[in-house]
């Protein structure tokens, strides 16, 4: 994360399932200093909240697990606060259909979830319903959020989004834009079920 540039100090986390449970990093650890020994374990069976390791879970730990239970395919969740995601959050605009990448999402856009309070359910639930059919979305005033089946996949996703984010945002600068039409993002979409690392595929 700190390498690719997308984070810095202690901010965001990441997730991914292990021998069906979610194992997480922990809360407030700068990611230079972060051991493999340090990483929590987290139940994925609804209701049960209860953790093991050295350190707390990231607070983060609710939406990371209503995420991997949304969908079979996901075995892994990163969240930055990078900062194009990010500036875009904060002026609450969704990514739209400005580049072909965008359907590497799953469909025409990726969306802005509502605002709430960092670690809270409330979020989570935000988080969901932006992330309906889709397989990331900004966070308002916040960052951004990304799964993927493994945590190559994920962390390649991140980077893609914060592409897409800054690409966005500069074209925006711009006297005008051109959006690519929904029928296009359809044939896309369907395009990337086969194109190279897929997202939809458990590996
Ligand atoms: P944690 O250090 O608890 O993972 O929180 C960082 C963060 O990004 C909160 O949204
Ligand atoms: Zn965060």
């Amino acid at each position: 994360m700190n390498q690719t540039g997308l984070n810095q100090g202690t901010s965001g986390n990441i997730s991914a399932i292990h021998e069906n449970t979610m194992l997480i990093t922990p809360s407030g650890v700068p990611y230079d200093d972060m051991q493999p020994d340090q990483i929590a374990r987290m139940s994925l069976v609804a209701g049960d909240d209860s953790w093991e390791g050295p350190l707390r879970p990231s607070s983060e730990w609710h939406f990371h697990k209503s995420i991997l239970m949304s969908n079979p395919f996901f075995g892994a969740v990163v969240h930055t606060h990078s900062t194009f995601a990010t500036i875009l959050s904060i002026a609450r605009k969704p990514i739209p259909s400005c580049h072909y990448m965008v359907a590497a999402f799953g469909g025409n856009n990726v969306r802005c979830a509502g605002y709430a309070t960092f670690g809270t359910e409330e979020l989570s639930q935000q988080i969901l319903k932006a992330m309906e059919g889709r397989s990331a979305c900004l966070m308002a005033n916040h960052g951004m959020v990304v799964a993927g089946s493994n945590l190559e996949k994920a962390m390649w996703a991140a980077v893609e989004l914060e592409t897409l984010a800054k690409q966005y945002y500069h074209a925006c600068q711009q006297d005008s834009i051109v959006l690519l039409p929904d029928s296009e993002m359809e044939i896309i979409v369907e395009k990337f079920k086969t194109y190279g690392l897929k997202f939809s595929e458990k590996s």
